[in-house]
């Protein structure tokens, strides 16, 4: 069993990624470039650096030296990282007194996170929570994943898996008596605009979801409303349409669209992709709710 992988963060205290008070494991690295990811430094499997250049101290040539492979240099007072240099190593953000220098990315063993998750147990045990295991994908680190899972198992905790449904389905099978609940991610039925909103078909995520009900998995739905993307009457009544056709009923969430992601994605040298795009209005998540409502669904809006 791999009892190390990487993540890049741990979400205490979280309450949208599942029932109860929760704490949020978020593991590196997913085959999805959803144009309006939330955590756009957990697409690549690699660590790489986050710049808050506002954070960077005028005079400060601190982390310049620590660099093994020379790509830091201050422009005008204000750090730049050549990230075609770059190989994640992390000492720069190490050293740096600023902060303005972050690793999103760091390997740890599941002993390590386990012993931070089991500190809130009473909070769990209160509150109906437990772990998540958010990213990126999670299954994208399957041997890491299980070992939590089974650490989970070990300890009585109850574990969900966030997951974009990208994954071999056997993957699905070997997991399923470790995993409490799934919150599977549905953004479009459409595949070609699947394909150009996400970078991929969506047709192994449809067949996996199918799959997935019909094994009896305890699961819920995530739909995040995308004004532009998914949010015309016919994308949601084809969202809606397929839910309806799974062999289970499943709570249905609709995930509202905001724009946290851009600051991040600015962060890590990358454009903001939907840089126009607005967060619904409360008119449109109503609309949205009730054409999934029409189908029989128990729709809740937000995580
Ligand atoms: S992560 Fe390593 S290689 Fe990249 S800028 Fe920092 S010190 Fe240099
Ligand atoms: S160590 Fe931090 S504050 Fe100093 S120059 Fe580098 S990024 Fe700026």
């Amino acid at each position: 069993m791999n009892s190390s992988g990487i993540i890049f963060d741990i979400k205490k205290f979280a309450v949208h990624d599942g029932p109860g008070i929760r704490t949020t494991v978020f593991l590196k690295g997913c085959p999805l470039r959803c144009a309006w990811c939330h955590n756009p430094e957990g697409i690549a499997c690699e660590p790489e650096i986050m710049v808050f250049a506002d954070r960077c101290i005028r005079g400060c040539r601190d982390c310049l030296a620590s660099c093994p492979q020379g790509a830091l240099k201050k422009v005008r007072g204000v750090i730049r990282l050549d990230r075609g240099l770059c190989d994640g190593c992390g000492a720069c953000a190490e050293i740096c007194p600023a902060e303005a220098l972050q690793s999103a990315g760091r390997t740890v063993s599941v002993p390590e996170i386990m012993e931070e998750a089991a500190r809130d147990i009473p909070f769990y045990k209160e509150s109906g929570g437990g772990v998540t295991f958010s990213g990126g994908e999670p299954l994208s680190q399957p041997a890491f994943l299980r070992g939590l899972l089974l650490a989970c198992r070990a300890q009585g905790i109850h574990a969900s898996v966030d997951t974009s449904g990208h994954a071999p389905f056997s993957l699905f099978e070997e997991l399923l008596p470790l995993v409490d609940l799934f919150l599977y991610d549905l953004k479009l039925i459409d595949d070609e605009r699947h394909r150009r909103y996400t970078g991929i078909s969506n047709r192994l995520i449809l067949e996996n979801l199918k799959k997935l009900s019909l094994s009896g998995a305890p699961l819920a739905v995530r739909v995040p409303l995308i004004p532009g993307v998914n949010d015309a009457d016919n994308d949601l009544r084809a969202l809606a349409d397929f839910c309806a056709s799974l062999p289970g009923h499943h709570p249905l969430h609709l995930l509202p669209y905001h724009r946290g992601y851009v600051a991040k994605r600015l962060r890590l040298g990358l454009d903001a992709v939907l840089p126009d795009t607005a967060p619904p209005s409360s008119e449109l998540q109503e609309r949205a709710g009730k054409v999934f409502a029409r189908n029989g669904s128990t729709v809740i809006i937000g995580g």
